[in-house]
């Protein structure tokens, strides 16, 4: 077994550390207050190849393999989370599906600007009615002279309303199948698609420099092969799509565990008090440690699941354990952070307070910690049905 990254995982990982500590970090703060969308940050990033890490080299993108992407959104969200989360949905949600499953039209229409990093894409598949219940979407398209018309809303959609967003893949209804239960569909909405608006941006507990907002669409029209894949096999893209995004989520989980424990070693190291510095003291060192094993065994899991993507392999199970432990193990390294920085990490003017409100939405978004649970139960009783017998007597 070998546990070196190679030579071209190295190298991402190197470019995005460097580029996040000198160019994000520092201003990761700023941005949050402003809830500012960072235009130029994006900009520098796409000059990289870093927005288009994974996407093929055929369409613009960088032809990275997904450990090296994994590895590289670390970094970024190790330097702020509200950038992660924009390369992370722009990458794993609006991309991958069109370079998975759209023709080479759709491709060179609508990837290569994307892939380039020039343009942003969306993933909407959450409705109000249709938050876990993906399957519960309400969204409607029909085809009419040979355009869909779709009717319906989608929210918290990340990305979508940028001055650079190219548009958006919706999940809607296409009809009902055999066994009754709705046909769902992908298909692809530019931005100026007529009947397509977008409500205002929300204000967040955390993710504050990145871009959410409600679609609306309104008998709005695209063309019929803007449909993505096959009718019909909607659900199963975004349950794939879903695996790769969970990985990626659980990468940032671990880029901000690290940005939590770095601020927490320092803080510990600097403090005094009765005479001597706080990180003397047992009670912070257990904290210190108990942060930098689960950091060790998060990163691990995140790793294992991105090689075995890379491998073809089968990786959903491992992407729902790294996406729930990566997403706790950051929890408990902000609430630990917080404890060591005392009062001071209670204040607004503390990086551990801004890690603090972060962390929460990475146990909620792209699947939340209850349903990935149930995932890996699920698959635990689906491959061993004899044990399952014996723990049932
Ligand atoms: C900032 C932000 C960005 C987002 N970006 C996107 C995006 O780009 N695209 C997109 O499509 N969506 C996006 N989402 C939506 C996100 O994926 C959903 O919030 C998430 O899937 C959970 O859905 P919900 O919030 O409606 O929670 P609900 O489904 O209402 O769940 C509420 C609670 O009930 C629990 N629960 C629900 N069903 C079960 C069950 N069967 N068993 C046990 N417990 C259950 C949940 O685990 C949770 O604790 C975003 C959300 C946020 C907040």
């Amino acid at each position: 077994m070998n546990f070196d990254p190679t030579e071209d995982q190295r190298r991402w990982r190197d470019l995005a550390r460097e580029f996040a500590q000198g160019e994000i970090r520092p201003r990761a703060a700023e941005l949050d207050r402003e809830q500012r969308f960072p235009y130029d940050i994006v900009a520098q990033m796409s000059r990289l190849g870093l927005m288009g890490l994974t996407l093929p080299e055929e369409y613009g993108g960088s032809g990275g393999d997904f450990v090296a992407y994994n590895l590289a959104l670390e970094e970024i969200s190790r330097a702020d989370t509200s950038v992660g989360i924009t390369m992370e949905a722009h990458i794993s949600l609006g991309c991958a599906p069109i370079a998975a499953y759209g023709t080479t039209q759709q491709k060179e229409r609508f990837l290569s600007r994307c892939a380039t990093g020039e343009s942003l894409w969306a993933f909407g598949l959450t409705e109000e009615e249709a938050g876990t219940d993906a399957g519960g979407t309400r969204t409607t398209a029909e085809l009419e002279d040979g355009e869909w018309v779709i009717n319906g809303s989608k929210k918290w959609i990340t990305n979508s309303g940028t001055r650079i967003t190219g548009g958006v893949t919706v999940i809607a209804r296409t009809g009902t199948r055999e066994d009754g239960r709705p046909e769902l569909s992908a298909i692809i909405v530019p931005q100026d698609a007529p009947g397509y608006t977008r409500g205002p941006a929300y204000e967040k507990l955390g993710w504050r420099a990145s871009d959410q907002h409600p679609l609306y669409f309104e008998d709005c029209h695209v063309p019929e092969e803007n449909l993505l894949g096959e009718r019909g096999r909607g659900f199963h893209q975004f349950l794939s799509t879903l695996d790769g995004g969970r990985v990626a989520v659980a990468a940032l989980s671990v880029g901000l565990a690290q940005a939590c424990f770095d601020d927490a070693l320092l803080r510990a190291k600097e403090r005094e008090q009765f005479g001597r510095s706080i990180s003397e003291f047992q009670a912070i060192q257990f904290k210190l440690a108990d942060m930098a094993m689960e950091l060790e065994l998060a990163r691990n899991m995140v790793l294992k699941a991105a090689w075995l993507k890379d491998q073809g392999r089968p990786f959903g199970r491992e992407a729902s354990m790294a996406k729930v432990f990566a997403s706790e193990a950051a929890k408990r390294a902000a609430d630990q952070a917080v404890q060591i920085w005392g009062g001071e990490g209670f204040m607004e003017t503390s990086t551990v307070a801004r890690y603090w409100r972060q962390v929460k939405i990475n146990e909620i978004g792209e699947g939340t910690s209850e349903i990935n649970r149930q995932i890996i139960a699920r698959s635990i009783l689906r491959e061993s049905p004899a044990e399952a017998k014996l723990f049932a007597q």
